[in-house]
């Protein structure tokens, strides 16, 4: 808005009071609240202009909102479907029409075919203006959840005439909205699903459409995400379904490998350990530090692995003492795994270890883990455990 003995301000905002139009003004530069409000007296004259942003967001609306009469008609009249709601959403989400109930795929293609026959024949759009009667208002249908539905004026409208939104042919609704004065170019693309969803008793769904300048911005990113991924996958872009399941299935069988082959070595490692520890001599402490590097996303489960192995594969009255740890082949951080056949020794060793070591973590009875942040070296952080080792005597 702008007024020629005033600087511009921008509308933030506007809102339906009775029947007045309210603009919120955004008031900018050096002049204050009350000489702003002093510049829009009643009488006033303002020249109210868009910028391109707010042009193609206005294009937008009108476009996407001129779409929703047309199929609000057409799921009334060809399906007997009542629209309960509307969204006009964000750009550049789909917006969507509240349903009593979902669609079949067949209704869906129906509808957008009936609509772009008629988007085909360019309908017109006008408007017509006639005196408010308020005893000729229809009344106000509402739904068995007390929701307003339909083509009646808002209860606190006192605008004193009555603007009624007429699609040839195809629609009269009342409406004080902005609307394209044709359907032409309005190519309606419904998507093929609808959301289901629950409210306490009723159960309503969702039917999602696009429009003009949404529907080309929904084409644009959605060919460029397949395309995208079509390249990624080196196929073309009707191979792209085939292949990511291809992936997911192969991925599968990995996991599934790796999960088999762990376990193998964890039980291999476990073998080298009890064989250490049977040499060791059965009356002696067996006393262990082990290191490995892996890439796992869970290192720790691997080092569990091997413990449990190591106890399944145990004599009785074996007694050992064992830190095992393990750190990704960047050496960023590890984690440590502290098992053993006396609770005492384990935790005097987890002390040290938090200590000496600077290892976080906790425990109970014979084994404890932690997690190391930093960079794990032999000569240093391994070294260091091994002296610790060295250092506890049963
Ligand atoms: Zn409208």
């Amino acid at each position: 808005m702008t007024r020629s003995s005033f600087q511009k301000a921008g509308v933030l905002q506007c809102k339906r009071d009775g029947g007045h139009a309210v603009h919120y003004v955004n008031v900018s530069g050096s002049i204050d609240v009350d000489a702003a409000v002093a510049k829009f007296t009643p009488g006033t004259k303002v020249i109210a202009t868009l910028d391109q942003a707010a042009f193609d967001r206005r294009y937008d609306h009108m476009s996407m909102h001129t779409s929703q009469h047309l199929l609000s008609a057409l799921l009334e009249t060809d399906l007997n479907l009542p629209t309960l709601s509307w969204s006009l959403t964000t750009y550049s989400s789909p917006c969507y029409v509240e349903i009593p109930r979902g669609m079949t795929p067949e209704e869906i293609t129906k509808i957008q075919e009936r609509a772009n026959r008629l988007v085909f024949e360019g309908r017109k759009v006008h408007i017509e203006v006639t005196e408010l009667d308020s005893a000729e208002a229809p009344s106000v249908p509402t739904l068995e959840d007390g929701r307003a539905a339909g083509k009646a004026l808002p209860q606190d409208y006192t605008g004193g005439v009555k603007r009624v939104v007429v699609i040839d042919g195809v629609d009269r609704n009342p409406c004080c909205g902005t609307h394209m004065p044709t359907l032409h170019n309005l190519q309606l693309f419904i998507l093929p699903h609808t959301e289901a969803l629950s409210r306490s008793s009723t159960t309503t769904a969702r039917l999602y459409f696009l429009c003009g300048p949404r529907l080309i911005t929904y084409l644009t990113s959605t060919h460029s995400l397949l395309t995208s991924t079509a390249s990624i996958m080196s196929g073309g872009a009707p191979l792209v379904p085939e292949r990511v399941s291809q992936v997911i299935d192969d991925r599968k069988r990995a996991e599934k490998r790796v999960d088999a082959l762990e376990t193998e070595l964890a039980g291999g490692i476990a073998s080298g350990l009890v064989a250490e520890l049977n040499a060791n001599g059965a009356d002696q402490l067996f006393k262990k530090a082990i290191h490995r590097t892996d890439d796992s996303s869970n290192p720790l489960a691997f080092l569990n692995a091997i413990s449990l192995a190591f106890s399944n594969a145990l004599p009785p009255s074996a007694s050992y003492l064992c830190v095992l740890s393990s750190s990704p082949s960047s050496s960023s951080s590890a984690v440590v795994l502290i098992i053993g056949s006396d609770e005492k020794l384990v935790k005097q060793a987890a002390d040290l270890v938090k200590e000496k070591v600077g290892v976080k973590g906790g425990g109970k009875g014979n084994r404890w883990s932690g997690k190391f942040t930093g960079a794990w070296k032999k000569d240093v952080q391994e070294a260091t455990v091994e002296g610790i080792l060295r250092g506890i005597d049963a």
